[in-house]
C-alpha cells in the first residue's frame, strides 16, 4: 500500500463534497477496491468509507417495491425476512455470491458499481427492471449498465439505494466458477404481469438481456418455450475457462434451470 487520507463520512452531502477533491474513491466493502490498489491498478489520493452513512443502510418494502440500501451487505441481503419473502430469487444469488468472508463485506452498491462482467447483482438489476437511484437522479437498470466495468454513474455520484419490483415469479441459476464463485455463465429469469425478463451474466463482456428468450417465454412461461432459441456466440467471452461456444450453451442451459426454477 502507499499513503493515502482516509475519510469516514456521516452524510452522503459530506461524502459528495469530499469526492470533488482530488482523485478520490468510494470505499465499499473493499473487496474489489482495495485488492485493485494492492496491485497499483489503482492509487486515488483519498478513499471516502461510506460504512458510517445512515441513509445508505437498511431494506424494506414499499408499496410493492423493495428498497435495498447500497450498503447492505451481500449476507443482509442472503439473510433478510424482507427479501426473502418478497423475492426468494434475490436473498438465494446474494448468499450464492463468493465466500463467508466476502458476504459479510462485499455489498450491492459496490458491486453494482463496479460492474465486473461476471457479478450476480447485475443480472438480478436488469432481470428485475430494477431502479438504481443515486445522490443525483435515477436510473433503469436497462440504462444503467453500460460496459465491461462501466456504468452511467458520473464522477463523484454516489448510489444510494436498488428499487425492486416484486416479480410474480424469478429465479437465478448460476454455472459458477468452483474457486472464485463468480459466474462463468448466470441467467437471471423473472416475471411480472406480461413482462418477461432474462438477463445474462458472466457470458459477455457486460450483463445482458436476451430479447428471443424474452418473447418466446412471454407467450407460455415453461422450459420447452425455449427449444429451438439460441444466444449466438459471437459476441461471448472466450478465455481459459470457457469457449464462447460453451458460454452460449450454457446460457440455455441456466435458463432452462431458472425458469423450471421459478
Ligand atoms: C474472492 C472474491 C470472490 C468474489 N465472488 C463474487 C461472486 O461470486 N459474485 C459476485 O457478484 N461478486 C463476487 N465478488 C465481488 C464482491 O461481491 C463485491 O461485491 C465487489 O467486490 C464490490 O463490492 P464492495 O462493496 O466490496 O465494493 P468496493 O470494493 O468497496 O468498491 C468497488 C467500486 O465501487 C465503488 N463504489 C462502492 N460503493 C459505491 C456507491 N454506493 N456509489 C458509487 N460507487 C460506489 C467504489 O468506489 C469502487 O470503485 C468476489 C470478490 C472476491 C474478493
Amino acid at each position: 500500500m502507499y499513503e493515502f487520507a482516509y475519510h469516514r463520512p456521516n452524510s452522503i452531502r459530506k461524502a459528495s463534497s469530499l469526492s470533488a477533491d482530488g482523485d478520490a474513491k468510494f470505499l465499499a466493502g473493499g473487496q474489489t477496491l482495495l485488492p485493485t490498489m494492492k496491485q497499483r491498478l489503482a492509487a486515488p489520493d483519498a478513499l471516502i468509507d461510506l460504512a458510517g452513512i445512515e441513509a445508505l443502510q437498511g431494506i424494506e418494502m414499499k408499496g410493492r417495491t423493495l428498497h435495498v440500501g447500497a450498503m447492505s451487505r451481500h449476507a443482509d441481503v442472503a439473510s433478510s425476512a424482507v427479501v426473502r419473502e418478497a423475492i426468494p430469487a434475490l436473498a438465494a444469488l446474494a448468499g450464492g455470491i463468493g465466500d463467508p468472508h466476502v458476504r459479510s463485506m462485499g455489498t450491492i452498491g459496490g458491486s453494482v458499481a463496479n460492474n465486473d462482467p461476471a457479478a450476480d447483482y447485475p443480472a438480478a438489476c436488469l432481470g428485475l427492471g430494477a431502479t438504481i437511484v443515486t445522490n443525483k437522479r435515477r436510473i433503469s437498470a436497462d440504462d444503467f449498465f453500460t460496459d465491461m466495468f462501466e456504468t452511467a454513474l458520473e464522477e463523484g455520484e454516489i448510489i444510494t439505494k436498488v428499487l425492486f419490483p416484486v416479480p410474480r415469479r424469478a429465479a437465478y441459476a448460476k454455472f459458477d466458477n468452483p474457486a472464485s464463485r463468480y459466474a462463468l455463465v448466470g441467467v437471471f429469469v423473472s416475471k411480472r404481469g406480461r413482462d418477461v425478463r432474462v438477463a445474462v451474466t458472466g457470458a459477455g463482456p457486460c450483463v445482458f438481456r436476451v430479447a428471443a428468450m424474452e418473447e418466446a417465454l412471454s407467450n407460455r412461461f415453461a422450459t420447452k418455450s425455449l427449444d429451438g432459441v439460441s444466444v449466438d456466440a459471437g459476441d461471448l467471452n472466450s478465455d481459459i475457462h470457457a469457449s464462447a461456444e460453451y458460454r452460449a450453451h450454457l446460457i440455455g442451459v441456466m435458463a432452462r434451470r431458472a425458469v423450471a426454477a421459478a
